[in-house]
């Protein structure tokens, strides 16, 4: 080809960066690794067992013995973050929640033996929520016709102090109650807990992608939904206000909620803190992979290093996600 026939700008060829592996891994800008990631674990009351839990292929709602063992497999492959998730023994839910908040708790045990075992190797993150321990299933108590926001921040704060109590370096509220990250704050710095580090929620969407979760968590509310403390997903400026508030009332850390259909306000949040940014690709976003892998439809490690290299170029520093594990060992990413 004659170069008299090229109308290109100048001489600009942004192809001779895409020609090989080689190049292109050279002038790669995202990167996903192990050091971002975060597993997400159900642990059972029970010393063993193993629930699978159908919606989610892969992930099981399991005891701490078994979680121990998982954790120390995962800990091979580079997952040096988890973030727990309780349950109550059976028949402990109740208006208030406060089994959230019992020493001898699920998480509470859990945060106990992991830290025990594998010490600063392991960054134990609990999430902070009563919705897992109330018998409505609301993240808060019931007030008159809706969840009554400042009667719910004492338990939560308990939560979190207990959480604290056992061991857990990060306390991560996820209730999305107004004033509960300074509620939680203080009742930390009171108790001598002052280097607990404190991820809020702060931007948690009411979203449709956490109808697996909820199988896992057991936590369905059993009447009406979470519109009134949830996030609407038709905003985003009240995301920047909510990270604001989050950030103003003492969180280290803040997360948005859920990641995918999401982006766009990562990349908002991003540019409007600085402080460091986790997402959470959450239960339903990992399940339509799973599905449409299992079909056949999707390339399964493809997709997977897509969406999250996706969440990082969005802006995001830490990603919580349930593919963390297979990525990893399929070297996926
Ligand atoms: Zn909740």
């Amino acid at each position: 080809m004659a170069s008299s026939k090229i109308t290109l700008p100048g001489r600009a060829r942004p192809r001779r960066l895409r020609r090989t592996q080689t190049i292109r891994d050279l002038v790669g800008e995202t990167e996903v690794t192990a050091r971002e990631l975060v597993m997400p674990h159900f642990v059972l009351p029970s010393a063993s067992g193993t629930e699978p839990i159908p919606s989610m292929p892969g992930i099981a709602q399991v005891g701490i013995e078994n979680l121990l063992r998982e954790v120390e497999r995962d800990l091979e492959l580079g997952i040096r973050a988890v973030l727990l998730f309780g349950h109550p023994d059976i028949g402990g839910k109740t208006p208030d929640g406060t089994a959230a908040a019992a020493a001898d708790g699920a998480v509470q045990r859990a945060v106990g033996r992991l830290k025990g075992d594998f010490g600063d190797a392991l960054v134990v993150m609990t999430d902070v929520c009563l919705c897992a321990y109330t018998d409505h299933g609301h993240c808060g108590v019931l007030g008159e016709d809706d969840v009554d926001n400042d009667a719910t921040l004492a338990p939560l704060a308990a939560a979190a102090l207990s959480h604290a109590r056992a061991g857990a370096d990060v306390v991560a509220p996820s209730d999305m109650m107004d004033g509960r990250v300074a509620a939680i704050r203080d009742a930390l710095d009171s108790q001598g807990f002052a280097d607990v580090v404190l991820l809020s929620y702060a931007v948690k969407y009411a979203s449709a992608y956490y109808g697996p979760f909820r199988d896992a968590a057991d936590s369905t509310p059993a009447s009406g939904d979470r519109k009134s403390y949830q996030m609407d997903c038709r905003n985003v400026r009240e995301a920047l206000r909510e990270a604001r508030l989050d950030e103003q009332e003492g969180a280290d850390m803040l997360m948005v909620k859920p990641a995918l259909a999401y982006l766009d306000v990562i990349r908002a949040v991003r540019e409007s803190t600085v402080l460091p940014l986790a997402a959470y690709n959450v239960s339903g976003e990992y399940s339509a992979v799973k599905a449409a892998a299992a079909n056949g439809w999707l390339d399964e490690p493809a997709v997977v290093r897509e969406n999250l290299l996706a969440i990082r170029r969005a802006g995001a520093d830490q990603i919580i996600t349930y593919h963390a594990r297979e990525a990893l060992r399929g070297r996926w990413l």
